[in-house]
This record gives C-alpha cells, structure tokens and sequence, in this order.
C-alpha cells in the first residue's frame, strides 16, 4: 500500500463527520436545509411534494383520511395506473432513452438494452396475454423470477390491468413458493426454465413445480420464461404452462390502456423474509407507495432522468421493488439490473460493469460491502468508477469501518453515501440523511426524513435521552407505509401497532408505529439503528429487552458476535438462551462462559443471567446477511424448525441444534 493510501486511511479512521462533497451539493436535487422545517410546518400537506412526482387520471381531494386509524388513507379519491406513470409519459421525451439495462451473467454475453419505447411495447404484450389468460383486476399474480428483465416487465404487467403481483424470491424453497400463493390465494405464476449463477445453468422449473404441488387450491395458469435457451434441462410443459416468449409474440403489438386504479388500490403484496415467524403478507397500494418511492428517489438517490442509476439489489426484496423498479422508472432514469453474482467470473464484476455503463449511483448493502473490503481494495481500485456521484446502503446497520472503505475506494472521497433505514413495511426510506443538505456520520443512518417522525422511545413511550438506547418507533403516517398484513388486519395491529398504541382510541394521536427495531439517538437527532429488538423475554414477571443482554455480552472480552432468545422454562416462564461467537485466540470453556455470565449480571443484574450459553462457530444468516432468531428460538424450545429454505447458511442450524441437545 502506498505511503499516502495509509496516512489517509490513518485520517479517515480518526475522522466522525463528513460533509457532503461541494461538487455534489450544487447539483444535487435537493440541497436546501429549509425543507425539514417546511414539512414540518405543513404535514400532511407536505406530501403534495411526492404525489405532484406522479400522473393523476384524476386529482385526490384528501392528502390523509386518518378518521380510522392505524387503517390510513392516502390521496384519496385520486386516480392512476402505475406502470402508466413509469412508461406511457416518458415516451415523448424519453422514448429512444434506455429505461432498463440488463447485464446477463456473462455465459453468453448477452446483455440487453429496453428502451422506454420497447419496455412499453413488451409491457403491453405482456400485459394483453395476462389478460387473455383470464387475469382480472385484483387477481393475485405470483412471480418466482430470477434477475431478468422479464420480471420487471412482468410486474408492469400486471400494474397496468390492475393486477397486484407478488414477487417471490427465486432463491426461496418449492415450499416457501406454495405458503406465499397459498396465502395470498393467487391463481396465476409466472416463472422462469432456470437461470445462470457463476457459469452453471440452474434449472428453476423442478423447484417451481414441486411448489406447484403443494398449493392447494387450482393454479389455473403458469408462464415460464426461457431464460435458459440450449442451455436448458429439456422439460416438456404441462397443458396449463405457457412459454413466456410464444404469448408475447402471439400478442405482437397489442396495445392495453392503463386501468385507473384508485389511489388505496393494492398495488403489490410482498411477503417479508420470515426471519420472524410465519411471512407476513405486507400490502402496498398504488397512489402512497408510487409517490414515496418516486420523492425519496430523487431526494435521497439523487436519480434525475439523464442518470444511470444501479442498485445490485434482487427484485425478489423490497429493496429490488422499490429501487430498481417502481422509483426509478416513475423519474424516467435508465435502471440497471444484473444477472449473477459480484464475485463471478471475477471479484470486480461490479466495478467492471459500473465503469462500463458509466453508472452513476450506487445502492447496495453492508453484508456486500463487508465482502468487498475482505476482497481487497485492488478490485475497485482497477476500475475507472468516476462515473459515480452518490453511494448507498440498506438492509442493516453499516459499521463505520466498511461506511469508510466505501466512501475512499469506491467512492474516491468525492460521493456522499446514505445510509438508509427503512423496511418492507415502509415502502421507502424513513431514516437517512439528505445527502445534499446533511452532515454524514458512519455508523448512524442519520435524521428522519423531513416529515417522518420516527423517535427513539423507552419501554414506556416517552422519548429517550440522547445517547441512551431504547426502541424506534414513527409516530405519524406517511404515505409509503403498508396498509394492512394482507388479509389479517388483526395481525397488523398486532405486530406493528399493538406495543405503543392505544388501540381502543380513534384519535390518530394515540397510535405510534412500532417497526421492531431498536436504535439509539444523538444530540443531533441522528438515529443509529441497532438491529431488531425481537422479543421482550418475560423472565419470572420481568420484562428483558434481548438487546440489551447482547450489547451486555458482546462487551465481554473475547466475544466476536451474540444473539439472545427466549426459551421455555418451567419455573421462570422464559429463560435466556445466548448463542455467542467467541474471537479467535479465545476458547469456548468454562472460564469464558463464566466472564459471559458475570457481564450480564453486572450489566443488567442476575434476573438476566443466561441459563444456556451456547458456543457456535456462526450464527444462522438470512441471504441479506440478518441473524434468523425465529429458528434460535425453535431450537432453544426444540420446536420444529420449519422452513430454513431464506438461511444463507443452513449447515449450520444442524450444528447448533446438537450442541444444544448435547448441553
Ligand atoms: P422479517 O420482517 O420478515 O423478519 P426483515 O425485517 O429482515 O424480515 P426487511 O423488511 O427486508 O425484512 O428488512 C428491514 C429491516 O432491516 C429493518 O427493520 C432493520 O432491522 C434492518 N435495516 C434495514 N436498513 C437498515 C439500516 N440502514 N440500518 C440498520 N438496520 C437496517
Ligand atoms: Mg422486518
């Protein structure tokens, strides 16, 4: 490493504070510090802002109906149809401009370009063989797709007739695949033959059928895309199975007008990971969620329509929805989507397609850029990415360490990189700085957005000192947020309302959000995001956040990483069960477990004390890098551990399991 990358790593390491780059600030979409205040002053009318991004077919007459809270409306009476809005009107002016750029996994370096005016004309033929095939408006269609431009253009699709999609992760289990259209009683899936990843062709369509057999109602229609071509496993298709490519070419040309949907019309179901419990089946409509996703694009991305925008995210995430689908195409930008993964056929396939494409953001996570860092620094560093103007995250708590790498090696000091907290249940981004007005600090996602009110509140309600931990919560509504867990409103309220609310009351005043995480805020108002609190353990009457027993542990000397659950117990009702990761250099003995124990007690006092310390080589992993407690729970109560199909690391369980039963 050259004398002046150490002494500015040594600076950078010292330093807390970054301002956003000059250069950046006077070009940037929004870069006046007035408008928290504005928002502030005029909520909800301050949304006028987002659904003035957006073509109405009617104007709303109300910015909030709040008269049967935590059920919101928003833009009521307005009307619009969501891929009209991501196609039809930037047509005239953007029609021979790239809508999406598709890199394929590079086996037969197919790549391909889709104009807004041929995303509109594929759009429409799908959209008529949909129609042909019987689906009507508000019918359920299941998507179970990897990363082709088919699945974008499959959920345009159905945006256009009125058809909610739900998108499935094709990386999830036949199993996880039949619960989803189970739930959702969706009638309809589209699919894929297979798929490419790290040069093998994956078959996808056995897995698809062996879900197909589980769903118990009739599924009356499957459309499968060819992704896989002379590659593909030689599977001959049932009678209800269509090819993807005969129906469009079969509908060449088809023009379908937009449906007008209402504003609180479902526009999209998508079921959360499950990393706790049964998938919740988050609805999202089509006025609020359009106008979120389009307004925190262009403020917190900075997208404008001359851009090259990349999120590497999968679609099959909300993240993938709402950042490289809905809100991107609703500004008219070029959107990019690839095929594969970031370490094939080299570790610097991203920086390789950044700089051919000339991207121009970047929106990723830190799971990814924590693998990046341990890559090494000469990936990026042998790629011409000055293209690049703004850098993202999402998806967990960034550590400051990997927020610095990227803003030195990826975004060579001159991009501001947003730390963004949101979840699937937001639609968009709640929690970030405004990268052209706002002071960044690494490791905290930043201040609200201008009208959203997120605090940081005690067990109590009431707001937390600065520098105390305690639990986030957003106390008014925005536009964004799901509107019910799809049929079980009861659910809703319970999961997300039920803890802070009072739930008898019809003054919006009393219901406050819980969205299950945990957070800590500064003297600035800046949130840093914990992670989630999960469970409150009710040990012997008392109620223990599992965070705070975490932060406890991992403060003990030698321990790399913890998780607490709750576990049944005769006597005290629950227990606490800790799975804990040591340092290397450290053993896994009497002594350590000891130190563990004794640094509960200290820190939160002996009604905490783990009565299972359990030593694990790693802890259970969603594919978006979060620890899955659902199963550590499962396996402290030896419950059975159901579906493991999101784990990144499924060995692992079996390993934990037997430790357990062997203690
Ligand atoms: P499930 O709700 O089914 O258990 P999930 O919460 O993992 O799944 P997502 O909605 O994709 O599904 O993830 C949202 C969660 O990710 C947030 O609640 C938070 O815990 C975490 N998260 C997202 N972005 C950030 C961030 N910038 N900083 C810290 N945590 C984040
Ligand atoms: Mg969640």
């Amino acid at each position: 490493m050259p004398d002046d990358t150490a002494e500015l790593e040594a600076r950078l390491e010292e330093q807390d504070e970054f301002e956003p780059p000059e250069e950046f600030v006077a070009q940037a979409n929004v870069s006046d510090d007035s408008v928290y205040d504005e928002f502030e002053e005029n909520w909800p009318e301050c949304w006028e802002r987002a659904a003035e991004l957006l073509d109405w077919d009617e104007e709303y007459d109300t910015v909030l109906d709040d008269s049967n809270p935590p059920f919101y409306e928003w833009f009521t009476g307005g009307k619009l149809n969501a891929s009209a809005n991501c196609l039809d009107r930037h047509l005239d002016e953007r029609g021979d401009e790239a809508a999406i750029e598709w890199v394929g996994e590079p086996v037969d370096e197919e790549n391909r370009t889709y104009t807004y005016e041929e995303l509109h004309r594929e759009v429409n033929e799908f959209a008529a063989a949909l129609r042909e095939m019987g689906v009507g408006e508000d019918d359920v269609v299941t998507m179970y797709m990897p990363m082709i431009p088919e699945l974008p253009i499959a959920m345009l699709a159905c945006a256009r007739i009125g058809a909610p999609h739900s998108v499935v992760f094709a990386g999830f289990s036949a199993d996880a695949l039949a619960t989803r259209m189970e739930s959702a009683d969706s009638e309809y899936l589209v699919t894929a033959n297979g798929y490419f990843r790290r040069g093998d062709a994956l078959d996808h369509y056995e897995k698809t059928r062996e879900g197909l057999g589980d769903v118990g109602h009739d599924v009356s229609d499957v459309v499968v895309v060819d992704r896989l071509g002379d590659h593909g496993h030689g599977h001959d298709l049932e009678s209800n199975e269509h090819y993807y490519q005969d129906l469009v070419e079969e509908q060449e040309g088809a023009e379908i007008d937009p449906v007008s949907r209402d504003a609180e019309d479902m526009l999209f179901l998508m079921y959360t990971s499950g990393t706790t419990g049964q998938p919740k089946g988050v609805k999202h409509t089509t006025g609020g969620y359009l106008a979120w996703t389009a307004w925190t694009s262009q403020a917190v991305l900075d997208v404008k329509p001359e851009d090259t925008y990349f999120c590497s995210a999968d679609i099959g995430w909300i993240t993938g929805h709402s950042y490289i689908v809905y809100g991107p195409l609703a500004l008219g930008t070029t959107t990019m989507m690839y095929e594969g993964t970031p370490d094939h056929p080299e570790r610097d396939r991203l920086w390789e397609i950044i700089e051919e494409y000339e991207a121009t953001q970047l929106y990723t996570a830190p799971t990814a850029i924590r693998a990046f860092m341990k890559w090494g620094s000469e990936y990026p560093d042998q790629h011409d990415l000055s293209s690049l103007r703004l850098l993202g995250t999402v998806g967990e708590p960034i550590n400051p360490k990997a927020w610095k790498w990227y803003y030195q090696h990826v975004g060579d000091e001159s991009c501001p990189v947003v730390d963004t907290w949101w979840q699937t249940e937001t639609g968009g981004m709640m929690v970030t700085t405004l990268p052209g007005v706002k002071t960044m600090k690494p490791g905290s996602a930043g201040p609200p957005l201008p009208g959203v009110d997120a605090q940081v509140v005690d067990v109590n309600g009431d707001e937390v000192d600065a520098g105390r931990a305690g639990y986030l919560t957003v106390q008014k509504p925005w536009p964004g947020m799901l509107r019910t867990l799809y049929n079980n409103d009861e659910r809703y309220i319970d999961e997300y309302w039920a803890e802070y609310s009072d739930t008898d009351s019809d003054d919006p005043d009393d219901w406050v959000y819980f969205p299950e995480d945990g957070a800590k805020i500064d003297e600035d108002g800046y949130i840093t995001v914990l992670g989630r609190v999960d469970d409150v353990l009710n040990v012997s009457g008392h109620r223990l956040g599992t965070m705070e027993i975490e932060s406890a542990i991992v403060g003990v000397e030698g321990v790399a990483e913890a998780a607490v659950v709750g576990g049944k117990h005769d006597v005290k009702g629950e227990a606490v069960y800790a799975y804990v990761i040591t340092e290397d250099g450290y053993d896994e003995d009497e002594e350590m477990r000891d130190r563990i124990v004794e640094g509960v007690e200290d820190a939160i006092g002996p009604i905490a004390r783990p009565e299972q310390v359990v030593f694990t080589p790693e802890l259970p992993k969603t594919r978006s890098g979060k620890i899955m407690r659902r199963l550590l729970e499962d396996i402290a109560n030896e419950e059975d551990l159901g579906d493991t199909s999101t784990l990144r690391n499924p060995g692992v369980v079996e390993d934990i399991q037997q430790k357990v039963a062997g203690d």
